[in-house]
């Protein structure tokens, strides 16, 4: 059941898709949250796939985790970062998770011999779902992104019980469109021809838009806002202008200046929670991002970040978001420079480039490709104190090279790539390997949150600030038990163990040896956040703060 009262806000895109859909509707989602409002917010991907975890993060992105351990999209890394919120399952799906469960219900007689059919059976589960999630948060609003554009064939089913709400509950539901208005070249002159059909499109479902946020390059005019507004039956000030701006955190306050969370309560007939300004706080963060005076240069080193001739740093939002947020608190902006590893082993670029960076960061990653020229940088970066940050094969690999270069192990290797040397440091979790045998891929590694107990007097102790974490985990491969005492005895430190002692969270070099060099096997950068840094991204950009050139 519906709680009374209880709202929903649908979110879907017009004309083109990567117009900043998630960002908007984060915004819209920040603002009403700044109005005293517990919203909840839900991300709808339409294709297939049962979860984001088997797609490959050059074509979708990156895969954001969960603390219960679900693979999503990226954007519901937005909503966290922008509401401050730990999202659970029920917040996000797609077409194939929905699909799963019905078809398993029919299977095991759910629908009591009756004929399922798509509607009203798929477009039931969802909104059972939608209504799950805001029990679960105990919302006044829902925030309901709907992925792909309209047109597609494959979000319609959404969209049709986006509109079965909105017939049942027509005082409670809103819809926004989110619209690309292109300036062609040719003509230097914003179009608003797309967005009409849109919106003629979305009709054809039986759904008019309450509110059409318009992207573009440039600002939408008022006598653009008019056309748009005329030929969509929409009032003038439902049209929001929302051109492309430095920083995706300024959106919130451009929208507000369009009085964006005016237009919804007042659809809504309702009145806002707060009287306070609860967006000072935001403000606060945002101020310091424009005011942040030195510049950091920090490497990435690894691969996912070419499709074609592209460079696409998606793969890394969140890592990207982390060291912004740390950087910003430290009043430093961040320059990142994306190295592909690969080019380390051509000979195309060489190593020793890194000295000239402040700090350098190896991402998670999977397989073979360009690992050994990830391994010359890891070198490189150790033995001239250059600050290093790991993350999860960034830690692995990290140890790798400890053992081949330390230790001397020169046949050291993760068991990723080869199990033929005599020192395989980073092994296949035992758990893993039949899952591994039976192919079955598909959310079965090591995921979601799981404690971490540091040691005293370490580097991550001192930057945590308390002697127990939980932190999110995707993967595999774990350091090798076998070889922990050795290689702690020539100087690695793991500080960070599993509560039973067996695996191995976080290696780090103590300060008196490198400045920073600390690998961890979990994904800092899911919990950073923009009012609540993450404090190992903050140590590392402090250290590279005063390695700064
Ligand atoms: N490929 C490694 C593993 O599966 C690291 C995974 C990661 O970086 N997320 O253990």
């Amino acid at each position: 059941m519906k709680k009374k009262n209880h709202k929903y806000i649908f979110v879907v895109g017009g004309v083109m898709s990567g117009v900043g859909k998630g960002i908007a509707a984060s915004s819209i989602c920040k603002i009403l949250q700044s109005k005293g409002f517990k919203v909840n917010p839900i991300k709808v991907d339409p294709y297939l796939n049962v979860d984001a975890g088997n797609m490959n993060p050059t074509e979708h992105g990156e895969v954001f985790v969960l603390n219960s351990g679900l693979e999503t999209d990226q954007d519901m890394g937005n909503y966290e970062r922008f509401l401050e919120m730990d999202l659970i399952d029920d917040d996000y799906m797609t077409s194939g998770m929905i699909y799963k469960h019905v078809i398993e219900k029919e299977r095991a007689l759910g629908y009591k011999g009756k004929c399922v059919e798509a509607i009203p059976h798929i477009t039931e589960e969802i909104v059972r779902r939608w209504k799950k999630s805001a029990d679960y948060h105990e919302s006044d609003i829902s925030l309901i992104e709907i992925g792909g554009t309209i047109g597609d064939y494959q979000n319609i089913l959404f969209i049709e019980a986006a509109r079965n709400l909105k017939i049942k509950y027509p005082q409670d539901v809103l819809f926004v469109m989110v619209s690309y208005l292109p300036v062609p070249g040719t003509l230097g002159e914003m179009k608003t021809r797309p967005t009409q059909n849109a919106v003629r499109q979305l009709n054809s479902y039986g759904v008019q838009p309450d509110i059409i946020i318009a992207r573009g390059t440039h600002p939408l005019d008022h006598r653009r806002k008019e056309k748009i507004a005329f030929s969509c039956a929409i009032p003038v000030d439902n049209v929001i202008s929302a051109p492309d701006i430095e920083s995706i955190y300024d959106v919130p306050l451009n929208f507000e200046k369009d009085k964006i969370s005016s237009l919804i309560l007042k659809a809504f007939h309702i009145r806002t929670k707060s009287k306070e300004d609860t967006l000072k706080e935001w403000k606060g963060f945002v101020n310091k991002r424009a005011r942040a005076k030195s510049v950091l240069n920090i490497a990435v080193v690894g691969k996912y970040f070419d499709t074609g001739d592209f460079v696409l740093s998606d793969a890394y939002v969140s890592v990207i978001e982390a060291v912004k947020f740390s950087s910003y608190w430290k009043d430093a902006k961040t320059k990142l420079t994306w190295i592909n590893s690969k080019e380390y082993e051509s000979g195309g670029r060489k190593v020793s480039e890194l000295g000239n960076f402040d700090g350098v960061i190896v991402p998670g990653g999977f397989g073979e490709s360009g690992v050994e020229g990830v391994l010359q940088a890891i070198k490189y970066v150790r033995e001239n104190k250059i600050p290093y940050l790991g993350l999860c094969y960034g830690m692995q690999l990290a140890v790798v090279e400890y053992s081949r270069n330390v230790l001397g192990w020169t046949d050291a290797h993760t068991a990723e790539i080869s199990t033929k040397g005599s020192h395989v440091v980073i092994d296949i979790m035992s758990e893993q390997k039949k899952l591994l045998e039976n192919q079955n891929y598909g959310a079965t590694m090591r995921l979601g949150s799981y404690p971490a107990i540091l040691k005293e007097g370490s580097i991550a102790r001192l930057a945590y600030g308390v002697g127990e974490v939980s932190e999110r985990h995707r993967h595999r491969y774990e350091v090798n038990t076998d070889y922990i005492e050795e290689i702690e005895k020539a100087g690695l430190v793991f500080s960070g163990k599993s509560p039973n002692g067996t695996l191995m969270e976080i290696a780090e070099l103590p300060k008196s040896v490198h400045p920073f060099f600390l690998g961890t096997q979990f994904h800092p950068e899911f919990k950073a956040r923009p009012l609540h840094p993450h404090p190992l991204f903050t140590a590392f950009v402090e250290a590279c703060l005063k390695n700064k050139k």
